[in-house]
């Protein structure tokens, strides 16, 4: 399957993979997402929680208590003076942990961030080994946008980071019903007729760029939101009951314009919102420009992490989390141990994946505990190929391939700033991929002669205990009702930050912002 620009999180963005092995019957996946990934029930299908016996943490949902406030999520607010330090324990050191414990302590509280796994970063992560000649990889998260990182760009700054231009999405090739075509091609009537667009939908394209076909129909309604964090206020609250492919039908499109567009079973509500809030932005749908860090991503963490020193505790799992209105008690393993510590705030930064399988007493209220056990999740690796030479430039092809495969969906190359003549292509593909099933799709394809790929390694998430969860996907019919603003706002002296918690959520930019977003307010409270 391919993307016109919404079918995966990146590349495009309706979200398509956890849906896609669930319809086509991978057995090990639908186990593995529906147990972990997937939501554990829906508007539809409400479920009972059950209870953990032994406050070990267990992949099963949260207990039932509390009052929530919902009110709506304000976007950054305004910088308030330190009142008195606090005692502030974060959880997670993914890129959110490290923005909101970094500017925690810039404000002078008492942070201590409390991270699982070996390593700082979480999905921001830069790899080198096994490479040659110093090459590197982003493993996660791999380009930013400008405008659209605005948060992220001002850490560029404060850091004295170097961001290149990236040209991943120049010249795209695009593979569509088992054929490569160009961007031109994809103007041609006649190429638009057969793939089978209809009437409107080939004057459209033959005038605009392939990703630019979502516009088509989004558009006429993108501009009734004018609060992004306000989805509500659109007048369209009907939509989160109805899916995509079921609203583009009756919008008129064919089904071809369905199948690219992606969005079955998804909330169109929540579609249309995320296509609001990038133009309130002022991104396009698919930024056709993007930039990356000069030295790999993970730059950013890594600079985050120095100024942080000590304060970043790795291998402390948390386990346990209980909670009153003067303060927390976390419960995390160190060495075999259970330990705990005390402060008065903490603030989640990890993925809700990980999060419902933590404990919490008193359990969450309701809102927030359907919210926490339902947000859906994809999981994705990143093949990568080595290759003797630049071998895409002797042959004259681009290296920017949309293919739309499991085994390889679109491939790009990276770290082309590195003095050597050998090349680097870095791919995304579903969990479970392989390097070498990878590599055979992208030989099945790719159109030149001089492919000398000599070494193809994979990157992947889905193997990662912490960090398996990749990114949410849109929300199934009726639960951006329910998710939002529920699943960001803080409980009591809980606070939540990630890039699930804001209200385009994915990528570094949402992590720092909720993050901000955190800081920000434990900062302000008396
Ligand atoms: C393949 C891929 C491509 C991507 N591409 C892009 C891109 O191009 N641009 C972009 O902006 N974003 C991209 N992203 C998304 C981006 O990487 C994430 O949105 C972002 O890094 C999430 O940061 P986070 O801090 O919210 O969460 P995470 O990175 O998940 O960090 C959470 C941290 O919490 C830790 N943790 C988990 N459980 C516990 C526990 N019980 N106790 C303590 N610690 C715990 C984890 O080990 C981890 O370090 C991509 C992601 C992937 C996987």
């Amino acid at each position: 399957m391919n993307g016109v620009g919404l079918q995966n999180k990146r590349e495009c963005f309706i979200d398509r993979i956890a849906y896609k092995l669930l319809d086509e019957g991978r057995p090990e996946y639908n186990l593995f997402l529906k147990q972990v990934l997937m939501p554990t029930e829906s508007a539809e299908n409400p479920k009972k929680p059950s209870v953990p016996e032994d406050g070990i943490p267990r992949r099963e949902a949260l207990k039932i208590a509390g009052v929530l406030l919902v009110t709506h999520l304000s976007p950054l607010p305004v910088r308030r003076p330190t009142t008195r330090a606090k005692k502030v324990i974060v959880g997670g050191a993914g890129i959110a942990g490290l923005s909101c414990a970094y500017e925690l302590t810039k404000r002078g509280h008492d942070v201590t961030v409390l991270e699982a796994s070996a390593l700082t970063g979480g999905h921001v992560r830069t790899v080198r080994e096994g490479l040659a000649d110093g090459l590197y990889v982003d493993a996660g998260a791999e380009h930013f946008t400008q405008p659209g990182y605005d948060r992220y760009w001002q850490y560029v700054q404060e850091f004295n980071l170097t961001a290149l231009p990236y040209p991943r999405r120049n010249r795209m090739l695009r593979v569509l019903q088992g054929k490569m075509y160009s961007e031109d091609d994809l103007h041609s009537p006649n190429v638009l007729k057969a793939l089978g667009f209809n009437q409107r939908e080939v004057q459209f394209l033959a005038r605009h760029a392939w990703w630019e076909l979502p516009s088509l129909y989004f558009d006429p309604v993108l501009d009734k939101f004018t609060d992004e964090y306000r989805p509500f206020d659109a007048g369209l609250n009907h939509l989160d009951h109805v899916t995509m492919d079921q609203w583009l039908e009756e919008q008129g499109a064919s089904a071809s314009a369905i199948r690219y567009i992606g969005g079955t079973g998804v909330s169109t509500l929540h579609v249309l919102w995320h296509a609001a809030i990038l133009k309130l932005r002022k991104v396009p749908l698919f930024p056709p420009k993007v930039f990356r860090l000069k030295g790999g991503n993970q730059r950013m963490t890594d600079a985050f992490a120095s100024r942080l020193g000590n304060r970043v505790r790795l291998e402390r799992p948390i386990t346990g989390i209980e909670h009153s209105p003067s303060g927390v008690r976390v419960r995390y393993r160190e060495s075999g141990e259970e330990k705990t510590m005390d402060a008065e705030y903490l603030v989640c930064c990890m993925s809700a994946v990980m999060l419902r399988q933590i404990p919490v007493n008193p359990a969450w209220p309701e809102s927030k505990r359907y919210a926490v056990v339902t947000v859906p999740y994809y999981t994705a690796s990143r093949p990568f190929f080595q290759s003797r030479s630049r071998f895409w430039e002797k042959d004259g092809v681009s290296p920017n391939i949309e293919f739309g495969e499991r085994s390889l969906s679109h491939i790009w190359r990276m770290a082309d700033d590195v003095d050597t003549q050998r090349g680097l292509l870095v791919s995304t593909a579903d969990g479970l991929t392989t390097g070498e099933a990878a590599a055979k799709t992208f030989r099945r394809y790719y159109p030149g002669k001089s492919e000398d790929i000599e070494l193809a390694l994979v990157h992947d998430w889905s193997k990662d205990p912490w960090v398996m969860a990749c990114e949410t996907l849109h929300y199934r019919p009726g639960d951006l009702t329910r998710l939002w603003p529920a699943l960001a706002e803080p409980h009591g002296r809980i606070h939540f930050a990630g890039a699930y918690a804001d209200n385009l959520n994915w990528g570094m930019e949402a992590a720092t912002r909720s993050a901000n977003r955190a800081a920000e307010r434990i900062d302000g409270e008396s």
